[in-house]
Formats: C-alpha cells, structure tokens, sequence
C-alpha cells in the first residue's frame, strides 16, 4: 500500500519520515538527530543493550546512543587522542561522572587547590560531607606536594592547568608518573587551553574532560561536556554512570552544535593565543596594570613546564589593575568589546571579576589565600581584530 493512501491523520504522523536516511544519502554535515527512540527491524532474542553497535546503525533510544551526540563522541576521542568519548549535559556532568566512576567511599582524592569552583565545591558537599570520600587540596605548581599528598588509599589524583583566574599550571607528566605509582586514575580538566594545545592523554592522564560550554562549541549558545580515555574498563564503568546510573547525556542539538564548532576549532584557538599575547604583552607594559598572568609571557614563572606541555598558550589571562575596587568598575564600564560576564572561550571577548563573580561563594580568607583580589580581572581573548581589542583595552585604562 502506497503511504499516501494512509488517512489524513497517519500521513500527519508519519509520512515522509524514515526511519534511515535514504539509501545513497551521504550528508556532508550529520543532521541533528533528535530521534527519542529507534525501531528495531524484528524481535531478536539474543539482543542486548551491551550489544548494540551505534557504528553500524544500531540505535534503540537515545539516551542510551544517538546518531548526532555518536559523531561528536568519535571526534572528540580523535581530538582527544582517545579510544573513547562520551557527551554530556554540562562539564560538571562529566566531571561527576569521571569521579564517581574512580572512587569508593572511604577512598581518598588529591587534587588542585586552585581548581574552577564548582569542582571544589563538588569535592567538597558531595564526595566529601555525603560519600565518606576523603580530599586532600594542594598545591601542584610543585610535584612534591602532589606527592607528600598521595596515601595508600588515594584512588584518584584531579588537576586542571592552566588554572582559573591565575593560570597556573602543574606538570602533568610528572603528575601521571605519581598517580602511576600509587595505582591511582588521574584526571586532567583541560578545559582552559582544549585539545588544540595539549592534550593530557598523551602526556599520561587515564581520563580527559573538557567543558565544551568554552572553547569546544566556542560559540557561546550550548552548554555541554565531553570526556576521553583509553582505558577499556574505566570507559565501560563511565558509560554505565551516564547511561543507567546518571542518565546525563548532551541534546543532539547541542551535539550538532558542538560539533560544527570543532570544524573551526584549530583555527580559532591560533586567532585566541596570537590575541591573548598581543593584550598580554600590550597590558604587562601599561603602568596602571601591576601583574599580568599569561603562561605565554616569558614572565611567567612557569614560562618554561607550559612551552614544554602546551603547543600553545590559549586565550585566557588575568590582570590585577593598580587602583581600587571603584576604578575596576570604571575599568570595566569603560570597555567596548569586553562585555562583563563569565564563562570563556568563545568567539567574542569576554572579561569577569572572580572576586564579585566566579568566585563570590569562596570566604575573603580562601580568596586572600589563591590570590583573587578585588582588583583581579580575567579576560577570555576573543577572535576579534587585535588592533580594535588594544584601543579599547588603551581608552578603558586612561579612564583610570
Ligand atoms: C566552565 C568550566 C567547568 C564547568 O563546565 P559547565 O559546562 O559549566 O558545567 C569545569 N571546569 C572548568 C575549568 C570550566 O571552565
């Protein structure tokens, strides 16, 4: 029977869907797959949900698999230099997830000091107040506190580098070889310079995360997460986690999104370092700005771990200007192409105030502690002309 002998109403419902594409059909962009569940050709008794191939087409619901979030799975793990990946609704779902997936209660995690915020709170009233899971924070610009730091029981060792506002960094080979010895998964956020510039897999790390809300998607319209590892089984307990313990997965739209984003990603990040440097050096010559934090200024007093472990320096910096909290907020009103909000990574220019913003909910005393004073800016370098971001960077500094 022809379909469009089926009734207004069944036509209404399903004509012209199918349930593949047409045979021959070869998009050149995957199509946003937003498919909630699949039909399965026939009752197969030895099916199983383990079984299923999304390589070949084996899709049965979405949260389990789906085409569109599949694809940006395999890009990610190649970007990655992984045999795996999985997308997730935000980086902090993924975070959770590649936490959760290597430690027990009574288990014991050392991990960064100066890590984003929602990590260190995350480590704290969850693992720690709710899971009997012990955690140790240090500081791992020196390897040694990271090793005074390990016990028998330390089962997970979590870093990001560069770190957030202050850009600093810790040495991720040397990281991996003490986790190694104490049998330990290390984790690497690597959300602030992205997989363009380095890429902690292959420098050691057993699992890889990346909030794709920044430089991944880089647009500024999805919020997403993404993991990668080359460990069979730490994959199969982390998809488990997403899948049936969790049930945290990326929107194939997200997905799609993100996915168009990583076509640029390489050229974006290139066009965000050479920005980054130009202001960087620009602003660490301007006399109303003390200190300049940028892993590309030779400056840096860890100048040298980032030219050895990052083939780049990314898109970040942070700025203490010299005036008070009043003459930041001249500073900032003051600027053209640097909106005022948080997150990072995208295509436009960004600037925030961590000590009113990203990291208000820490007391003056954890703030005084990491450096994060009221005169403290972070800007996300955007890809914007150079020329234009220095003149407004120039004309906001004379305001003060
Ligand atoms: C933004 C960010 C996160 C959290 O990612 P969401 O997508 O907002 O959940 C985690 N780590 C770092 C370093 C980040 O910058």
């Amino acid at each position: 029977m022809n379909d469009s002998d089926y009734q207004f109403e069944t036509l209404a419902v399903t004509h012209g869907e199918r349930q593949r594409p047409a045979e021959g059909v070869e998009d050149v962009a995957v199509p946003v797959h937003l498919a909630s569940t699949f039909a399965v050709p026939e009752i197969d008794p030895d099916a199983s949900l383990e079984s299923l191939d999304p390589d070949a087409g084996e899709y049965l619901y979405s949260r389990l698999s789906n085409p569109t979030r599949n694809a940006l799975e395999h890009r990610i793990a190649a970007l990655c230099g992984g045999d795996h990946a999985l997308a997730f609704a935000s980086g902090t779902a993924a975070i959770v997830t590649a936490i959760s997936a290597a430690v027990q209660p009574g288990d014991h995690i050392v991990a960064f000091d100066d890590l984003y915020g929602g990590t260190k709170s995350m480590l704290s009233d969850l693992f720690e107040d709710r899971l009997n899971v012990s955690v140790s924070l240090v500081d791992a610009r020196d390897t040694d506190t990271v090793a005074a730091a390990m016990r028998e029981e330390t089962s997970l060792v979590w870093m990001e580098t560069p770190t957030n506002p202050l850009l600093r960094l810790c040495d991720i080979e040397a990281i991996a070889a003490i986790a190694d010895e104490y049998g330990a998964t290390f984790g690497v956020d690597n959300t602030f310079v992205g997989p363009h510039f380095q890429r902690p897999l292959e420098l050691g790390a057993d699992v890889v995360v990346h909030s794709t809300t920044k430089y991944l998607n880089g647009h500024s319209d999805s919020i997403g997460g993404a993991l990668a590892t080359n460990d069979e089984a730490y994959a199969e307990e982390m998809t488990f986690l997403q899948r049936v313990g969790m049930g945290n997965m990326l929107a194939p739209f997200d997905a799609y999104l993100t996915l168009r984003g990583l076509k640029t990603l390489p050229l974006r990040m290139e066009k965000h370092a050479s920005n980054a440097q130009a202001v960087a050096e620009f602003l660490a010559d301007h006399p109303a700005v003390e200190a300049v934090h940028y892993p590309g200024l030779e400056s840096h007093p860890q100048h040298d771990l980032a030219s050895r472990q990052m083939s780049g320096y990314g898109g970040v910096l942070s700025i203490e200007l010299d005036t008070d909290l009043d003459g930041v907020a001249r500073f900032v009103a003051a600027l053209e192409h640097f909106p005022l909000a948080v997150s990072l990574g995208g295509v436009e220019s960004l600037i925030e105030h961590p000590a009113s913003m990203t990291h208000s909910p820490l007391s003056q005393e954890e703030r005084d502690m990491l450096g994060i004073t009221d005169s403290l800016l972070r800007l996300s370098v955007g890809v914007e002309h150079e020329a234009d971001l220095l003149s407004d960077l120039s004309d906001a500094l004379d305001v003060i």
